[in-house]
C-alpha cells in the first residue's frame, strides 16, 4: 500500500508513525509545506514569552530524524496543490525551487490543519508589525520584533485561547497590553459569569480589556488601532488572534463535501465523501459528543486521536471517531480555566432544557497551606442525570477536576454517580469530599 499524508504536524506526524508501527511494508509519503515537522504548535507563546527559552525544544521531531525512526518518506517544503481522485494522483509543489510534479497514492489523509483568520480591516496591509501565530516562522518573526524593538504596548485582537495566552506572554516580557474582544467575554467555551472572574483577574494584572467592541481600522502605519465604538489605541505590535478556518481548498477543489463553516465532512471512519481519501485535525467537521450536531472544534486532543484511528482504519481495524467533547484547559495568568462539554450557551442555542450547580469549594483542604477556592460550573439534565458539561475556573486544581468530569461524561456516569465517585485524598491535594463529589451532591 502506498499512503500518502498532507500535512506534516499534529494529526499527519501522528497518523505516519501509527501507519508505520501497524505495517512495516507500507509506502507512507507524508508532505509539509512549512520547514518544520511535528512541532509544538502548543508551546510557541510561552517560547515568544521566554517560559521556553531554548527553540530547539519546540522541534519535536526533525525530517531525518522521524524519517529514520519510522521509514518514512517525509517531505518538508512541498505543498500538495491538486488532488486528482480519478489517476489517485496529487501534485506536489517544491515551495523553493517551484517546481511541480505528481505522486500517487493508494490512500491518502488529509491533515492541513487550518489558518488564522485575517480579515480585511482597512490599514491592515500598511501596518508593519501585525502578526498572527501559527508555526515557527511566525513565532520567530513575534520573538525578535520584541527581542530587537523592545515594544513597549500591544492589542491583541481576540479573547480566546491563543489571545489571551499571547497576552500574558507578552506582558511577561515587559510590554503594556490591551485585548479588544467582539463578544461580551472572553474564552467563548465559558459562560459569562465564569469568564467575569477571567474579566477581573485580566484586569489586576493591569491588562486592559476592551469588551464588545471590534477594530474597525488601523491607522498610521498600525501604530493606532480604532475600535468600531470610536476608542484609539496607540500600540507598538498587533496580534491578530480571532479565531481560524480550515485549510479547505485542496479538499473543495477535488469536490470534497464541506460543511457550513468549511469544515470537510467525514463519517465516524474519518472517511471523506471519497473512500480513498481521509481528513483528520482542525480541517474537519467534527460531532459534537455531547449534542450531536456538526461543529468545528480545533484543538490537538483530537487531531492526535483522529490520527491514530485514521490509520488504524486504513489497516481494516474499523476504530469509530465517536465525537468531540471539547475538553479545553488554559492558563491565564495566576488562574486555570478549563471546560469541557457543553456550556449554557449552547444548550440555550439548540434549545436543550438544563440545569446548573455552581459550587466554590477549596482545591485542597483549607487547613494545609496554599488551597485555593475553584469556581465550579455543573451543567446536566434534570430529569436523567447526564452530564452536558463542567467549567472551572482557579488557581489550583481545576485541571484535575475537569479531566474526571470528562472522564465521568465518557464513560456514561450522571450527576448522581458524581458522589460515589472515590477519589484520591490527602489534605495537600484534595478533601475527603472532593469538588467533583460536591458537585454531585449539590446536582442531586
Ligand atoms: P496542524 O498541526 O496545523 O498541521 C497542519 C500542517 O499542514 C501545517 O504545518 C501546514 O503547513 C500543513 N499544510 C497545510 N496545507 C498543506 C498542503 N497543501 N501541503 C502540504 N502541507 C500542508 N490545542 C490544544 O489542544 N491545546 C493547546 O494548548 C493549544 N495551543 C495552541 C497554541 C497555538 C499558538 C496554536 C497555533 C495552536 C494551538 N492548539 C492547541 C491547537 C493545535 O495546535 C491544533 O489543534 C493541532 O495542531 C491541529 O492539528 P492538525 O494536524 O489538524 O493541523
Amino acid at each position: 500500500k502506498k499512503i500518502v499524508i498532507v500535512g506534516g504536524v499534529a494529526g499527519g506526524a501522528t497518523a505516519a508513525a501509527r501507519l508505520r508501527r501497524i505495517d512495516e511494508t507500507s509506502t507512507i509519503v507524508m508532505f509539509e509545506k512549512g520547514e518544520y515537522i511535528s512541532f509544538a504548535n502548543c508551546g510557541l507563546p510561552y517560547y515568544i514569552g521566554e517560559t521556553i527559552k531554548d527553540r530547539q525544544k519546540l522541534l519535536v521531531q526533525t525530517v531525518e530524524g522521524m524519517s529514520k525512526k519510522f521509514n518514512l518518506d517525509i517531505r518538508n517544503l512541498s505543498e500538495v496543490i491538486e488532488i486528482n481522485r480519478e489517476t489517485k494522483h496529487i501534485t506536489v509543489k517544491n515551495v523553493q525551487t517551484l517546481e511541480t510534479y505528481e505522486e500517487s497514492y493508494d490512500e491518502l489523509i488529509l491533515s492541513p490543519g487550518a489558518r488564522p483568520i485575517v480579515p480585511p480591516i482597512p490599514g491592515l496591509n500598511e501596518a508593519k508589525a501585525i502578526f498572527t501565530l501559527r508555526n515557527i516562522p511566525d513565532t520567530d518573526r513575534i520573538k525578535s520584533y520584541v527581542d530587537v524593538q523592545q515594544p513597549k504596548r500591544a492589542v491583541v485582537v481576540g479573547g480566546g485561547f491563543i489571545g489571551l495566552e499571547m497576552a500574558e506572554n507578552l506582558h511577561d516580557r515587559g510590554i503594556e497590553v490591551t485585548i479588544v474582544e467582539m463578544a461580551n467575554q472572553v474564552m467563548a467555551p465559558l459562560d459569562y459569569e465564569m469568564a467575569a472572574i477571567i474579566h477581573n483577574h485580566l484586569e489586576d494584572k493591569g491588562v486592559q480589556l476592551i469588551l464588545e467592541d471590534g477594530v474597525k481600522s488601523f491607522e498610521n502605519a498600525g501604530s493606532k488601532v480604532v475600535t468600531q465604538s470610536g476608542k484609539e489605541i496607540e500600540t507598538d505590535l498587533i496580534i491578530l488572534s480571532i479565531g481560524v478556518r480550515p485549510e479547505n481548498e485542496l479538499a473543495v477543489n477535488a469536490g470534497l463535501n464541506v460543511g457550513e463553516r468549511g469544515g470537510i465532512q467525514v463519517n465516524d471512519y474519518l472517511q471523506t465523501n471519497d473512500p480513498h481519501i481521509y481528513a483528520i485535525g482542525d480541517v474537519i467537521e467534527v460531532k459534537d459528543y455531547i449534542n450531536e450536531q456538526p461543529t468545528m472544534i480545533p484543538l490537538a486532543w483530537p487531531a492526535n486521536r483522529q490520527g491514530r484511528i485514521v490509520a488504524d482504519n486504513i489497516y481494516g481495524k474499523e476504530v469509530k471517531y465517536n465525537g468531540t467533547l471539547g475538553t479545553s484547559i488554559a492558563k491565564v495568568f495566576d488562574y486555570t480555566v478549563s471546560t469541557t462539554g457543553n456550556n449554557e450557551k449552547t444548550l440555550k442555542r439548540l434549545g436543550i432544557p438544563y440545569e446548573v450547580v455552581h459550587i466554590h469549594p477549596g482545591s485542597h483542604a483549607g487547613y494545609y497551606p496554599g488551597a485555593a477556592p475553584i469556581a465550579l460550573k455543573l451543567v446536566f439534565d434534570k430529569d436523567t442525570g447526564k452530564i452536558y458539561g463542567a467549567q472551572a475556573v482557579g488557581m489550583d486544581g481545576v485541571d484535575k477536576r475537569i479531566d474526571v468530569i470528562a472522564t465521568a461524561i465518557k464513560g456514561n456516569l450522571t450527576v448522581l454517580d458524581l458522589p460515589d465517585l472515590e477519589l484520591a485524598y490527602a489534605p495537600p491535594y484534595s478533601s475527603a469530599k472532593d469538588p467533583v463529589n460536591m458537585a454531585g451532591y449539590a446536582a442531586t
